[in-house]
């Protein structure tokens, strides 16, 4: 199967797999793992904050930024189908007391006017933005726009937390450093089992002290480890290997989008939507081509790096038949 439904399903390569290996190990909660703090040294530079922790998952870095960020009681506020609203449970509620509110927003991206208008919105609470926006089709942030919705909470008295899953994707589509939005915000997030390909790992970004409280809910949620350099040092290989091939992903995105009559404008990074109709993910599957979901009435294909320009032309002379939407 040509399994276009999610970058997740990209496989450690032989190189990682070989650096994982290799990997230099010590316990992490001594804060003796070289690797790990090699990572995490790395990982706050490239995102322009002091200090950065790694934690098995971003949904778990995303839970232990709202812990530090907020009080219980106090909102978390995001476009309503953000992974935070929609994908993490109640996590925000049942870990930090939050009131979760999702506000309707045209590509995943809230105006200031929006966050001028929430009610009950300030000190103790978060807004959280995504960056790329996963249910809009993996959309990017205008940097403008970005800063303008986050000073309208900070002048609000909110804290803000960048849910930069995909900053890369982000940083590579539009030539910018990770940095030009990551250091803006409080806290910053990034997922290295997506695009990036490693089997887990994710480091949340931040103010040393936020860092050092964040520590707090990594211990809370079951997350300190002991030699997690066996995952860093995958980290580390897919900072080294995997981050500007991401413009590959994205081309070829455009172009699978392309071969099957869709707008290529729509695509602006490796997700290609498609307008669901009955029976067609099912159709594609039985002609051997994954897709997946992306919210209420489209479908998504995700590009990656198990996926190469071959597959990409088989999957258009596959899928072109069944997806219609130039009528
Ligand atoms: C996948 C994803 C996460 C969670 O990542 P995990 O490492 O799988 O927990 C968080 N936010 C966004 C936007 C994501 O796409």
């Amino acid at each position: 199967m040509i399994d276009l439904r999610s970058d997740t399903v990209t496989k450690p390569t032989p190189g990682m797999l070989a650096a994982m290996a290799a990997a230099e190990v010590g316990d992490e909660q001594e804060r003796e793992d070289p690797t790990t703090n090699e990572l995490q040294r790395r990982m706050a530079e490239l995102l322009g904050h002091e200090a950065a922790l790694f934690l098995p998952t971003a949904t778990m870095a995303n839970q232990a930024a709202l812990r530090v960020l907020s009080r219980p009681g106090c909102k978390v506020v995001a476009e309503e189908r953000t992974h935070v609203l929609i994908y993490e449970w109640g996590g925000p509620a049942i870990h930090s007391g939050l009131v979760m509110q999702g506000l309707v927003a045209e590509a995943g991206r809230p105006t200031p006017e929006q966050i001028k208008e929430i009610d009950e919105f300030g000190p103790g609470s978060v807004l959280v933005l995504e960056n790329t926006h996963r249910s809009s089709g993996g959309c990017v942030w205008p940097l403008a726009e970005f800063r303008a919705t986050l000073d309208a909470a900070r002048s609000r008295g909110a804290a803000v937390h960048l849910d930069g899953a995909r900053l890369f994707n982000a940083s590579v589509a539009a030539g910018l450093d990770p940095a030009a939005w990551g250091a803006f915000a409080d806290t910053v997030t990034i997922c290295f089992s997506k695009g990036l390909g490693c089997p887990f790992g994710a480091v949340l970004a931040g103010p040393a002290e936020t860092i050092e409280q964040a520590w707090e809910g990594k211990f809370l949620f079951g997350g300190a480890l002991r030699q997690s350099g066996i995952a860093a040092a995958a980290m580390l290989y897919a900072l080294d290997h995997n981050v500007e091939r991401l413009a590959d992903d994205h081309a070829r995105a455009k172009r699978l989008a392309e071969g099957i009559g869709i707008d290529p404008a729509t695509v602006e990074t490796n997700f290609v939507p498609i307008p669901d109709e009955p029976g067609l993910r099912e159709r594609l599957f039985a002609r051997g081509v994954g897709v997946g979901g992306l919210r209420p009435d489209w479908l998504r294909a995700v590009t990656h790096l198990g996926v190469g320009d071959d597959e990409i032309d088989e999957a258009i002379e596959r899928m072109q038949d069944e997806v219609r939407v130039h009528a």
